[in-house]
């Protein structure tokens, strides 16, 4: 194969990536956030007791939503965070709204057919 037609599959598949494979950004914050930003796992707490986490809806439906991830609530979430990438334990399932149903691991959506 030629040098060129490398270049244009190694710029299509650098496409790909920075479209539909990006994963979470964690942004540490004191404070709930108004206008969550596409793509960002907002940690709220300190980074060693966080208490909420929130994040745009993953299916586009531009809803915030908030999960309690601290020892005392009921329901709550884990979250995990590897090399500043997120991972929340169980899964995430709305029960208003779009009713999406999802898990994030390692940064990354991963949908879950109801
Ligand atoms: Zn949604």
């Amino acid at each position: 194969m030629n040098v060129f037609f490398k270049k244009i599959i190694a710029w299509i598949y650098f496409q790909y990536l920075r479209i539909f494979d990006t994963t979470y950004t964690i942004e540490h914050v004191e404070d709930p956030v108004e206008r969550p930003k596409n793509k960002y796992l907002y940690v709220i707490g300190t980074e060693l007791e966080p208490w909420q986490v929130e994040f745009l809806c993953p299916c586009g439906c531009s809803d915030k939503i908030v999960l309690p991830v601290n020892n005392e609530t009921s329901p709550r979430w884990n979250i995990e965070i590897k090399e500043g990438i997120p991972t929340l334990s169980p899964s995430v399932f709305r029960s208003k709204g779009c009713r999406s149903h999802f898990f994030m691991r390692r940064g990354r959506v991963e949908w879950c057919l109801n």
